[in-house]
């Protein structure tokens, strides 16, 4: 990319890590719920999305709730995980994951990432399992599937189920497989940044029938099939809105084409990057179809890339950036085990997206692409990219 020196009667337009895809179905869908007043969990358009959404998955069930936080609280209580358990989740993950094992009562036990797709190492499973160990959440972090067979097989070796965190994962698939359909249930987020949108919105996906029951009773106040006002246990109220559905029913009319957008703007990404010394993109497993939710890069410290520097740089030009999660291990409320995760660790210090948001076109892309070469630590010798 020729250098350009930043023209002061042209101020570009600002990149989004993330857009949301609206479009006139949308608009027309949620006015049509609004205008019946069809407002609150009652309405076509909830059933609609659900079927929709299990539809795209391949599984039997899909249950509708008011985020993806709680879609993974009500999967962990409607297993029956409480105080005294225990539940392994991988440090490096949106807080969220590890949150919805306390809000049970239960201890979230974190295994480190593995340094390729910077998923939960399966190999580090095994030393983490006690006696108190109920399951592994398996999330597929920033769209990339984890090696299911290998978690899978380290709980059948010691009984625990495996629950996939596929917030970021929508079309993501392992071995042919879609994200959320590769174990025992998956939870998806709808937040407004993910690849699918209601703007607050989740779901659980599951093929197991008494699962998919015992939270229906549970997100709806546990009350009574048969009986109104009479609650069976304690619930809670985490249904989704007609209101989200409607926007849901919506997206899922062109949920592959958002899945293929994500991967067209990772791609033109890869192909603009050429090879910029210690900038590392990630792999796509053969195993895997990556959603890209995020379009991320590692920087290599050693060849004196400063993630936050160059994200500071950026940021001046009107490229939005943001860090990798940081390790959840390091927050005040979990912390302690921080060296026991060097690899999460790492990644989540010098770990960045880029923007990636559905308004990206080809000219914003290799803008983002030119101005890292710009900022390129000294030293670092590039190849031209076309
Ligand atoms: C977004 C996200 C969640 C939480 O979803 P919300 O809808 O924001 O509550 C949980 N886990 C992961 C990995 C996420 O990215």
């Amino acid at each position: 990319v020729p250098y350009s020196p930043p023209d002061q009667n042209h101020v570009p337009h600002r990149l989004f890590v993330a857009e949301p895809s609206i479009g006139s179905r949308e608009i027309e869908l949620v006015t049509d719920a609004v205008s019946k007043g069809e407002i609150s969990s009652r309405g076509q358009y909830v059933k609609q999305f659900e079927a929709a959404f299990a539809d795209f998955v391949g599984v039997s069930h899909a249950d509708a709730v008011c985020n993806g936080t709680m879609a993974i609280h009500l999967l962990l209580a409607a297993l029956d995980v409480g105080p005294g358990d225990e539940v392994i989740v991988p440090a490096l993950t949106f807080v969220a994951t590890a949150n919805a094992v306390t809000y049970t009562g239960a201890k979230p036990v974190f295994v480190d990432a593995e340094p390729v797709h910077w998923n939960i190492d399966a190999t580090r499973i095994e030393p983490a399992i006690t006696p108190r160990t109920k399951g592994i959440i398996a999330v597929h972090l920033y769209g990339h599937p984890c090696d299911m067979d290998a978690i899978q097989a380290v709980a059948d070796r010691h009984g625990l189920w495996v629950v996939e965190d596929a917030a970021q994962a929508h079309g993501a698939t392992y071995k042919g497989k879609q994200a959320g359909s590769l174990a025992r249930a998956g939870a998806f987020s709808f937040y407004a940044n993910k690849i699918i949108t209601t703007g607050e919105g989740g779901m659980i996906v599951t093929d197991d029938s008494a699962l998919h029951n015992r939270m229906v009773l549970l997100k709806n106040h546990g009350m009574s099939a048969t009986r109104r006002y009479f609650h069976e246990v304690v619930g809670y109220n985490y249904r989704m809105t007609n209101l989200q559905a409607a926007l849901g029913v919506a997206q899922m009319e062109r949920a592959d084409q958002l899945v293929a957008q994500k991967r067209t703007i990772a791609a033109k990404y890869h192909s603009m990057f050429g090879e910029i010394a210690g900038v590392h993109l990630p792999t796509e497993a053969s195993w895997a179809r990556h959603a890209h939710w995020m379009v991320c890069v590692v920087l290599d410290e050693a060849l004196g890339w400063d993630r936050d520097t160059l994200a500071a740089e950026l940021e001046a030009e009107g490229i939005e950036t943001r860090p990798f999660f940081p390790p959840v291990p390091e927050m005040p409320m979990y912390g302690s085990s921080v060296d026991a995760c060097p690899v999460a660790a790492r990644l989540g210090r010098t770990g960045m997206n880029l923007p990636g948001g559905f308004g990206m076109t080809d000219q914003d892309v290799e803008r983002v692409v030119a101005a890292i070469h710009r900022h390129a630590p000294k030293g670092i010798t590039m190849r031209e990219v076309k």
